[in-house]
């Protein structure tokens, strides 16, 4: 007797290979039976293979559940069993950690540190963080088994984060930047092994300026030495297998080619040393429009001499979101924030249509933008860049051309982009979000992402899953990439669902150790998606207010998934909880 059989699908099992007709049988939350299908033959169909519950897969694709390996849920995962916008798209397995920022170790007393430094760098409300984290922990190995307590629908697993371990190990010096001592770094290490030992799955470091707390200080560790890396490096080495994440100098663009280079040159040397795969967050930024082929081909060189170095590439590019709910234009108008301050979210919306207020919005000097909080002076780009803010349309499209610009639509209707900009935004109740491709989109196309796809250094990462809650929604990667890039691209090639699947299941499951799943095959964890590949299609994103303390996340869910299963046990039909919880803690490599 199976306790779930999925028949009459078409299995895409997650190594790349061709699709194939087979029924699923799943006992004890692993696949325990693949029975091909050929011509007439009932598989697993017929009540001589019982089972509790039958998922009727006819029509559909049966593909493993996705493996993200770049999310910020660790702090979300002690308040949120669902871990969305992540399990809204097929994925059954999230990495946390990641970008040096998190929450354990942590002194006493320094939880609201940790909190305006995850603030800082992944734009996760402050307010929510404080009200959502039980903080049941002080060490690392208390975290993960204050987590593994924790009712989950999908599994988590995290790395431990530099900056957290800078600030417990060295206190304001760590969290100042400052110069590591040898006891320092003696220190740091004996954490970094320990949670490794407790079931890190990896260990994780910025170096770019672009990641700052809330304060501007940028993350612990991002001016750390080679000793320092090196010493940590060996020390997650000693503790087992995992990885060594890297948001490099430069990730956001921010410094010279040769930084960007001279970076790749310690973490080969590293990878070599510890004989563990290090893994660095790349993007096409515009300042440096084919940096990233050349840190590829770097990784991918490295890779021929047995030394693993993996990009981590975006399915898209980062799509930044402006409008009412978030940022936008007028942020700093004087009527616009004086409405903001005495009116509901849903009055803002109506008054905002009034075309006393529109002129008036329009017609304002902005106030000045204030040094902190970050990202205040976000009006004055959005402000300068119409002629690169797009309309999204619904469905969303990630790759649209010049002609959906605002700047494009503006001068179709003869006036003001910013006029323009206003009105568009004021679609569906001054709800509507607008998109700066801000990386991975420097030529206007997906040509760079396609090939970064195609590169075997390349690993897909960076949707940020429960991150830039205000600013970016690209957790919905996992479908974009079978959406997109397997069916519906225009501007350009396309892959094959195969590959498309193999990215976010085998291949990221390899990266992190995790070989008991990411394929459909005898033995492995009953982690899969049926998924309508007719009916597939993201939903726009959206801003929520749902997060702890009402605070904001911009969300984005997708139709088309039939059911998502974790260890053999239902997670959502048709996009809906099933209040299923077999989500657990992952320790360690498996
Ligand atoms: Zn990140």
């Amino acid at each position: 007797m199976y306790d779930l059989k999925i028949t009459g699908g078409t299995v895409v099992d997650g190594t790349g290979a061709d699709r194939f007709r087979a029924d699923i049988g799943v006992k004890d939350g692993r696949i325990v039976e693949v029975r091909r299908r050929t011509g007439d033959d009932a598989g697993l169909e017929g009540s001589e293979n019982p089972a509790v519950e039958t998922l009727d897969a006819t029509g559909r694709i049966v593909a493993p559940g996705f493996v993200d390996i770049h999310t910020h849920y660790d702090g979300q995962v002690s308040w949120d069993p669902l871990l969305e916008p992540s399990s809204l798209h097929g994925v059954t397995t999230v990495v946390g950690g990641n970008c040096g920022v998190g929450f354990a170790p942590v002194r006493p007393g320094r939880e609201q540190w940790l909190i305006e430094l995850m603030e800082g760098v992944e734009d996760i409300p402050g307010t929510a963080l404080a009200e959502g984290i039980t903080w049941q922990w002080e060490s690392f190995p208390e975290y993960l088994d204050a987590i593994e307590k924790r009712p989950l629908a999908i599994d988590f697993g995290t790395q431990i984060a530099h900056g957290a371990v800078r600030g417990y190990a060295m206190g304001d010096r760590g969290a100042r930047n400052e110069e590591a001592t040898e006891d320092d770094i003696a220190a740091m290490a004996g954490i970094v092994q320990e949670a490794i030992e407790a079931g890190a799955l990896g260990f994780s470091t910025s170096r770019t300026e672009g990641h700052r707390a809330v304060d501007g200080e940028p993350v612990p560790g991002t001016y750390a030495a080679e000793r320092e890396l090196f010493g940590l490096g060996r020390a997650m080495a000693a503790g087992g297998r995992a990885v060594f994440e890297v948001a490099p100098q430069g990730a956001a663009g921010e410094s010279p080619a040769e930084a960007s280079m001279r970076e790749l040159d310690w973490m080969t040397k590293l990878a070599a040393e510890i004989g563990r795969p290090v893994s660095f967050a790349m993007v096409q930024a515009e300042g440096v429009p084919d940096l990233w082929k050349e840190q590829l081909d770097r990784a991918g060189k490295a890779l021929e001499n047995g030394v693993e170095v993996y990009a981590q590439f975006a399915a898209r590019p980062f799509g930044m979101l402006f409008g009412f709910p978030g940022y936008h234009a007028f942020t700093h108008r004087p009527t616009f924030r004086k409405l903001k301050e005495e009116l509901s979210r849903d009055e803002l919306a109506q008054r905002l249509a009034d075309p006393a207020v529109r002129a008036a919005i329009l017609s304002e000097d902005d106030l000045p933008p204030q040094p902190l909080p970050l990202f205040d002076a976000m009006f004055a780009l959005i402000q300068h860049s119409a002629d690169r803010i797009f309309v999204i349309g619904d469905p969303p499209d990630y790759e649209p051309t010049s002609e959906q610009t605002v700047a494009a639509i503006a001068e179709r209707r003869g006036e003001d982009p910013l006029a323009t900009m206003y009105d568009l935004m004021l679609e569906s109740d001054a709800s509507a979000l607008l998109m700066l491709p801000f990386y991975n989109y420097v030529a206007g196309n997906h040509d760079a992402i396609y090939e970064m796809m195609t590169h075997p250094a390349a690993v897909s990462g960076l949707s940020d899953g429960g991150a830039h809650c205000g600013l970016i929604c690209d957790a919905s990667y996992p479908t974009f990439l079978l959406t997109h890039w397997a069916r519906d691209r225009h501007r350009g090639p396309k892959f094959s669902l195969e590959y498309v699947v193999r990215k976010q299941t085998l291949d990221t499951a390899t990266l992190f150790g995790l070989s008991d799943r990411g394929v459909l095959a005898v033995g492995k964890k009953a982690d899969l998606n049926i998924i309508d590949m007719d009916a597939l299609t993201l939903d726009l994103p959206r801003m929520a207010y749902d997060l702890p303390a009402g605070g904001r996340r911009l969300i984005q869910g997708a139709k088309g998934y039939d059911a998502t299963v974790v260890s053999g046990a239902v997670t959502r039909r048709h996009g809906f909880d099933t209040g299923a919880r077999p989500g657990r803690l992952i320790r360690g490599v498996r």
